[in-house]
């Protein structure tokens, strides 16, 4: 089977990481076809993956458009929508990963007759998109996919409360090659030693800096820990949040966190970092459709700390695979760490718990041999 994958960024969100180890398989048959050229076009290059920029520059990516805003960047996709129809006739099935591959795939599925997978990442709700593209997304899924992947039940809840079609969509959690995941205590001391860490107590957090990936929340709970507790936060603004970095830095400063803040950019160690720390918090202030680095953080062993909204709850079970605290609660929060920080032998535990959890429920092998299932069923069903 050949598949055209489509993708909006090339930067590498969740979405693209999973679309990297759904389409590894397929390498020697497949197209990952991005909207936008960057740094995600090369991690496919590095693991042999063929891949091609779709359009002459980068279209303006942003979940809340308006109608204007829009309309607008579709406007600047119309162009390529011909030669990506051309370029549907070479391939078995089009798998849109993001939502304007989603517009994209629909209109190159009804020109070249192909079937359409969606791939949904995300909470189709009004905290995440606006009122126009949460109607673009359901319209175009219900009208031309013959399939909707859906990252979480939280994801299949949100597409099926705002009109999506329940018949035609199915969970497929995120896999993970858990080799990726396996370091030894060595690394993690030589890291810390890279770091100067010393034996602090090391609470990570791994996201793109944006508000409401609630890096802010953290940080305001620093003030309420043991002073040897102190916070990295990996990830780096990949959507134009730089406002939000300024003030990220500018909280660090007036709340006088500045020897226990630190900031790393965007990683591409993370395993090594996870292992690493003492404790992951994932502190989103809105529903998080699934949470990667929840599940990244279990298969390293590491204790988690998350918000408990969205995808969130099927993946962490509160007091035996992690903790849950509620979204934007900075005290609970600040307990939680407080708590890992004093019974460290209780913490270690339910982290063990968790990686045998996880290392069952996210193997990469099992995740993408349900997916190739499904794209075989729907290539059977169109034959
Ligand atoms: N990530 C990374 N380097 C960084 C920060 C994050 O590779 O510096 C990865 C992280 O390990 C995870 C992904 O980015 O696999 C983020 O996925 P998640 O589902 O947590 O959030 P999303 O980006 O989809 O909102």
């Amino acid at each position: 089977m050949k598949i055209l994958f489509l993708d909006q960024s090339g930067k590498p969100g969740g979405a693209e990481l999973c679309l990297l180890d759904v389409a590894k398989p397929y390498r020697d048959r497949c197209l990952v076809g991005l909207l936008a050229d960057g740094s995600f076009r090369e991690l496919l290059e590095q693991q042999d993956i063929p891949v091609q920029v779709l359009t002459g520059r980068a279209i303006q990516v942003q979940k809340d458009s308006n109608l204007l805003k829009g309309l607008s960047s579709l406007g600047q996709l119309l162009p390529f929508i011909g030669e990506i129809a051309q370029l549907s006739r070479e391939y078995d099935v089009i798998y849109a990963n993001t939502q304007k591959a989603l517009v994209v795939g629909a209109i190159a599925s009804l020109l070249a007759h192909r079937p359409l997978v969606y791939h949904l990442h995300d909470i189709v709700s009004s905290e995440h998109f606006s009122a126009i593209n949460r109607r673009l997304i359901i319209g175009l899924a219900n009208r031309f996919s013959s399939l909707v992947i859906a990252n979480s039940h939280a994801s299949v809840a949100s597409f099926i409360a705002a009109g999506g079609n329940r018949d035609r969509v199915k969970v497929v959690y995120n896999g993970f090659d858990l080799q990726r995941y396996q370091h030894h205590a060595d690394v993690a001391a030589q890291m810390r030693q890279t770091l100067g860490l010393g034996d602090r107590f090391v609470v990570g957090h791994f996201s793109r800096l944006s508000p409401w990936k609630g890096q802010q929340v953290l940080i305001e709970a620093l003030q309420y820990c043991p002073v040897d507790v102190v916070a990295l936060l990996v990830g780096d603004a990949l959507f134009g949040e730089d406002a939000f970095v300024a003030q990220l830095h500018q909280q660090v400063e007036q709340l006088g966190l500045g020897d226990r803040v630190r900031f790393l950019g965007f990683r591409s160690d993370v395993p090594q970092l996870m292992t690493m720390c003492d404790l992951i918090a994932h502190t989103s202030t809105a529903p998080e459709p699934f949470g990667r680095v929840i599940v990244e953080a279990m298969l390293c062993g590491t204790p988690i700390v998350a918000a408990a909204a969205g995808g969130v709850i099927e993946l962490i079970e509160h007091g035996k695979t992690g903790w849950l605290s509620p979204p934007g609660d900075v005290l609970k929060l600040a307990d939680i760490i407080q708590q890992c920080h004093s019974q460290p032998g209780q913490a270690i535990a339910i982290a063990h718990q968790a990686q045998q959890s996880a290392s069952q429920r996210f193997n990469l092998d099992t995740t993408n041999q349900q997916i190739a299932q499904l794209l075989q069923q729907v290539v059977s069903d169109r034959g």
